[in-house]
């Protein structure tokens, strides 16, 4: 094998280190080098390019003068953590950073852990602009979450609609079926609705829909679901009550609607509702218990509330 002297070595040795730097001048991606303190050793053009800052501006700096301020503690922690890590440890993570004009961006920063000529050890970080990503990837989540609201609920009323209400009483007879829970459910009508349309027009019978769905779902507890089951039917299912509770639960919505007046025609409503407890029954035999009590307040002469019996 050919001897290579000394000074060759040497030569060839920096040419390598050159066409390193050179390599790392020309990368379309930014790169970085910070020491054990984190302060910036190298920073390359496209690392510069993308922050905004020119190179003198960022050398000498912490590295964190591109990060939040709220992330600036931990991901210093992060730093020195990484630079007293095993020999060949390399991190792969998302952040988000701030450019000289202030903007925010998020990028996937790459970083190994390399050995200098000092015998100290140096981060490289790797970085990559994925702000146009994030910003599809959460339009995307926000219209996904736009149509499964649509999908559930009732545009007028933003209540859960009927399909979404029915599924929910089927799990809540399942709970009740597994561990014993009771629950009631109640059927709500508005009292000589077709009244207010015929007098002031659908538009303002809409608005009352609206303003008396609001306001009952402002006196139920939270756990409480309000679903519209269609025109101006509503189901209200009451988890881990009884009866005489559901009874009187609803006599509080009752009441409430019965002392507002609705819209600017100030139009007083009053409701009818029937109550059944969960006893052993399907949500078909529960719905069609709710109805018959309702019917009954119908009958009775309306503005009240009807407990079905267990054997209705
Ligand atoms: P009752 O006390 O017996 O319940 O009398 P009612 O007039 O409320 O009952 P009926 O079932 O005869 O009328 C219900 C009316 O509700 C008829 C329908 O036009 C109206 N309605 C149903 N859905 C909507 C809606 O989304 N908007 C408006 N404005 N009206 C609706
Ligand atoms: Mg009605
Ligand atoms: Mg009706």
């Amino acid at each position: 094998m050919k001897e290579i002297s000394p000074d060759k070595l040497y030569q060839l040795f920096n040419r390598s280190k050159r066409n390193t730097e050179n390599v790392i001048k020309a990368a379309p991606i930014g790169i970085c080098i910070t020491n054990p303190l984190g302060h910036f050793e190298m920073v390359n053009p496209a690392y510069c390019e993308f922050y905004g800052y020119r190179q003198e501006e960022l050398l000498g700096q912490h590295f964190t003068h591109v990060v939040p301020e709220v992330n600036q503690a931990v991901l210093s922690a992060l730093h020195a953590e990484f630079m007293q890590g095993n020999e060949d440890q390399e991190l792969r993570q998302e952040w988000e950073v701030v450019l000289k004009n202030g903007e925010r961006r998020t990028i996937i920063a790459e970083a190994a852990r390399i050995e200098a000529d000092d015998g100290e050890p140096r981060k490289v970080t790797f970085i990559i602009d994925i702000t146009q990503r994030k910003q599809l990837e959460e339009r995307l989540k926000q219209a996904n979450e736009r149509l499964d609201h649509l999908a559930h609920h009732d545009e007028l009323t933003e209540l859960l609609n009927r399909r979404a209400g029915l599924q929910r009483l089927d799990e809540e007879i399942k709970r009740c079926e597994r561990y014993g829970t009771p629950f009631s459910i109640a059927i709500y009508d508005l009292d000589d609705f077709k009244a207010i349309n015929d007098t002031y027009g659908h538009s303002a019978g809409d608005s009352v829909l609206q303003q008396i769905t609001s306001l009952v779902s402002d006196v139920l507890r939270d756990t409480d679901l309000h679903i519209r089951l269609g025109g101006e039917e509503f189901l209200i299912i009451m988890p881990g009550v009884n009866a005489e509770e559901a009874y009187q639960g609803m006599e509080r919505v009752r009441e409430s609607v019965a002392q507002q007046t609705f819209t600017e025609h100030q139009l007083t409503m009053t409701l009818s509702s029937g109550i059944a407890s969960y006893v052993e029954a399907s949500g078909t035999r529960l719905l069609e218990r709710a109805d018959k009590a309702m019917y009954q307040a119908k009958q009775t002469g309306r503005n009240r509330i009807v407990i079905a019996l267990s054997s209705m």
